[in-house]
């Protein structure tokens, strides 16, 4: 129900644009056939902008946890736009500085923290630690400053993530809003030949009413099935 919200939201969004304009397509993002136009002017595109977009969902294991993702995509544009957008676009944080940035950072300070105990307690401690026991605490302090610098790298990651542009957003995208039928994305193209193309490009990946009526069809029956099968448990109780 999140993913139709996050559907009819991304629609609202751009409202402002014909029907055409607005391009849903299955299958991964990754296997999408860009046309050599620009999506913000409809010029040749002579280079490329790898667009980065943060989607936050909600855990499907239960409970209410959610979790944040980055999607990348590779979309030509015109020399004369990339330009523009480099002008536009918000300066990010580095490698380093972001993970200097990022709240993950406590984790990393944790773990150092714990590992320089141990360090103090195996590492330096007196004659009666067994060199086994060392090796043994140098392989926990490793994993576990490891593990620090791994989880806040992971979220240092999101601060490098700049807000599109007004070039990018001539070509933006939804996320998946398909689950559990596998993939579906919306594109919003602001440049109406650029549209055309792209829709051409991707024939055979469209997301149709077709395809709309049959995740209808097995979301009801598996709706269905459940009810079925939480009423049988309940009939068949002791
Ligand atoms: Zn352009």
């Amino acid at each position: 129900m999140a993913q139709n919200l996050t559907r009819r939201r991304f629609i609202e969004d751009h409202r402002d644009l014909p029907p055409g304009q607005l391009v849903a397509l299955i299958g991964s993002h990754r296997r999408v056939a860009w046309p050599q136009l620009c999506p913000a002017c409809g010029a040749l595109a002579t280079t490329h902008i790898d667009v980065a977009k943060i989607f936050g969902r909600r855990s499907r294991y239960g409970g209410y946890s959610y979790y944040r993702l980055i999607v990348r995509m590779r979309i030509p544009f015109c020399r004369s736009c990339a330009d523009r957008h480099e002008q536009l676009v918000k300066p990010m944080p580095s490698v380093i500085g972001s993970f200097f940035r990022t709240p993950a950072l406590l984790s990393f300070i944790g773990a150092a923290a714990v590992a320089a105990i141990l360090s103090m307690i195996f590492l330096q401690g007196g004659e009666d630690v067994s060199p086994g026991m060392r090796l043994y605490a140098l392989g926990g302090i490793l994993l576990l400053v490891g593990m620090g610098i791994f989880i806040t790298a992971r979220e240092a990651r999101f601060l490098r993530v700049p807000p599109l542009t007004e070039i990018t957003r001539a070509c933006d995208f939804s996320d998946n809003v398909g689950f559990p039928f596998g993939w579906r994305r919306l594109y919003a193209i602001r440049n109406a030949a650029f549209a055309d193309a792209f829709t051409r490009a991707n024939h055979d990946r469209r997301w149709t009413d077709a395809i709309r009526k049959r995740d209808d069809v097995i979301s009801t029956i598996a709706f269905v099935v459940l009810i079925v099968a939480a009423l049988t448990a309940w009939l068949l109780r002791g």
